[in-house]
């Protein structure tokens, strides 16, 4: 864990997302009456400013991590991030392309990596838990 968090998190997680393409059909249940995250304490935000945790996910393109980047930048100490999906990690099925970033991690700090193409619901809600749980030095297990 990053030395940022040298205090636990005494507050719900706001979450801030920036998912590009197909990566998004996963993230839009989390709202949902189904799955809904706000009852796990973690709320989505609409200016990176509020937010503690970036969710990053989709295939980046070299002009959409800058923008990534700037979100980052504007987001508060502490903060996490947490990169959702094969794409962030190795580009996925649009690896070979020109114009796709392999591993988001060279551009911004990565805290925990969600695998899947997509990853279900299920698994965001967990690692969200799982990273807030790491934070809290596992007091909230
Ligand atoms: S990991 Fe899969 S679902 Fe997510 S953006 Fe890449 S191809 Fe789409």
């Amino acid at each position: 864990m990053r030395k940022e968090f040298s205090k636990p998190m005494v507050k719900s997680i706001w979450i801030f997302e920036w998912i590009n393409s197909c990566g998004f059909s996963e993230v839009l249940p989390l709202d949902s009456s189904k799955f809904d995250m706000e009852r796990f304490g973690i709320k989505a935000v609409s200016s990176p400013r509020h937010a503690d945790c970036l969710l990053i996910g989709g295939y980046q393109t070299l002009k959409s991590i800058e923008i990534a980047k700037r979100i980052y930048e504007q987001m508060p100490e502490p903060k996490c991030v947490i990169a959702l999906g094969s794409c962030p990690i190795s580009g996925g099925m649009y690896w070979d392309s020109y114009n796709t970033v392999k591993k988001v991690d060279k551009y911004i700090p990565v805290d925990l990596w969600i695998l899947g193409c997509p990853p279900r619901p299920e698994a965001i809600i967990d690692g969200i838990i799982s990273l807030v749980n790491a934070i809290n030095g596992g007091k909230n297990d």
